[in-house]
C-alpha cells in the first residue's frame, strides 16, 4: 500500500501518508527506530517505485476520501525508511501536485549534500530535517549512519537548502539518555538550528519501543532544560512525544487540558496559576496530577515548571 490514512499529525493536520520506499531501506539505522532495525542501510538513490503507479494510487485514495468529504491538509512522504533515497521523488511530487493539496517530506536530511535531492525537497511545501547530534561521536551513537555519510557536509548540505527553499521548514530532534542529551550537546544543537531558521522546531523522545534494547528516553529535567536552551534562541519550539492533544485545547476538563498543554511545552508556575484561575479551579488540581504520577515540577534557573510525565523507559 502506497498510500495510508489520514492520519491526524499535530504537525501536519489530517496527512495522507505516503509510502515511497520498501519497509526500512534507510541511509540511517537510528537506535530509537520505531519501526524496527534498518534492513537495508543504503545511501544510493534508486527507483522503487514507478511514478504512474504511485501517483494513480495516491490518486485514487484522495478521489475517495473527497467522495467521504474527508479532510486532507497533507500528502506526507512519510515512508518506513528514508524518502529521499527514492530517485523519483521529485517527480512524485510534481505528479502529485494537480491534486491541490500541500506536500510534506518527513527525512533524516542525510542526502542533502547531494544537489539532486534538494532540488526534490525544494518542490514540497513542508520539509521537516531530522537533527539529532552535531557532534559527530553523539551522532554515530544515536543515528548509527551509513559508513560514507560526514556530519558536516550534511550540516553544510541543510545550510544550502535553507538559502533556497520557500516552503516551510521544520526540525526534529529525538533526545535520547547518555547518547545526546548533555547540556553541552543540546546547546550545540540549537545554536545550529537558530543559523538553519525553521519555522518551528520539535523536541522529541521515542514513545513506542525502539530498535535497539535499553535505548531510553532522555529524562524530564533534560527535556525540560532543552526546552528552555532551544526557546532562548528559537522562535517556536514545541515536544513531539506522541501523545495527542492539541496545542491549548480546551476539552472543558481541566485536568486533561493541562496534560493536554504540558505535552506539547512545560508551563511555568505563572501561567498554570493563570489557567487554574481562569478555569475556575485551584492548586490541588496539580497536586493531585503530580500525586498520581501524570505531571512532573521541575526547577529551571529559580523558576518552576510543570511537565506531563513522559514515558520513562520500555
Ligand atoms: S532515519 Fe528514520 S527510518 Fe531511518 S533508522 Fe532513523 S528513525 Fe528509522
Amino acid at each position: 500500500m502506497k498510500a495510508f490514512g489520514p492520519v491526524p499529525s499535530r504537525r501536519l493536520g489530517q496527512s495522507l501518508g505516503i509510502n515511497n520506499i520498501p519497509p526500512k531501506v534507510c541511509t540511517y539505522s537510528c537506535v530509537y527506530c520505531q519501526i524496527g532495525k534498518t534492513q537495508h542501510l543504503n545511501c544510493e538513490r534508486r527507483a522503487f517505485f514507478h511514478p504512474d503507479d504511485l501517483a494513480r494510487e495516491v490518486t485514487e485514495k484522495v478521489n475517495e476520501l473527497r467522495k467521504r468529504q474527508t479532510k486532507i491538509d497533507y500528502l506526507s512522504f512519510v515512508p518506513d525508511g528514508e524518502p529521499t533515497l527514492d530517485i523519483n521523488l521529485g517527480e512524485h511530487i510534481e505528479r502529485l501536485k494537480p491534486l491541490n493539496i500541500k506536500i510534506a517530506v518527513i527525512t533524516n536530511g542525510s542526502l542533502i549534500t547531494i544537489e539532486d535531492v534538494r532540488a526534490d525537497l525544494q518542490k514540497a511545501d513542508l520539509v521537516s530535517l531530522k537533527l539529532d547530534a552535531i557532534n559527530r561521536k553523539a551522532w554515530l551513537k544515536t543515528d548509527r549512519p551509513h559508513k560514507s555519510l560526514d556530519m558536516n557536509s550534511i550540516l553544510q548540505g541543510m545550510l544550502e537548502f535553507r538559502a533556497n527553499f520557500s516552503g516551510e521548514l521544520i526540525t526534529e530532534t529525538m533526545l535520547l539518555k547518555g547518547k545526546n542529551d548533555s547540556v553541552e550537546e543540546i546547546r550545540r544543537i540549537a545554536k545550529f538550528l537558530t543559523s538553519l531558521r525553521p519555522e518551528k522546531s520539535y523536541i522529541a523522545i521515542p514513545t513506542r519501543p525502539p530498535a535497539v534494547k535499553g535505548v531510553t528516553p532522555a529524562s524530564d529535567h533534560v527535556l525540560n532544560q532543552a526546552y528552555q536552551i532551544f526557546k532562548e534562541t528559537l522562535p517556536h519550539v514545541e515536544y513531539l512525544i506522541g501523545a495527542g492533544g492539541s496545542e491549548f485545547g480546551f476539552s472543558g476538563n481541566v485536568e486533561e487540558d493541562l496534560l493536554s498543554i504540558t505535552s506539547v511545552h512545560p508551563m511555568r508556575e505563572d501561567a498554570v496559576k493563570q489557567y487554574l484561575e481562569k478555569a475556575g479551579a485551584d492548586w490541588r488540581v496539580i497536586t493531585n496530577l503530580i500525586k498520581v504520577g501524570s505531571l512532573v515540577e521541575l526547577e529551571y534557573q529559580g523558576e518552576k515548571f510543570y511537565l506531563k510525565k513522559l514515558p520513562g523507559k520500555f
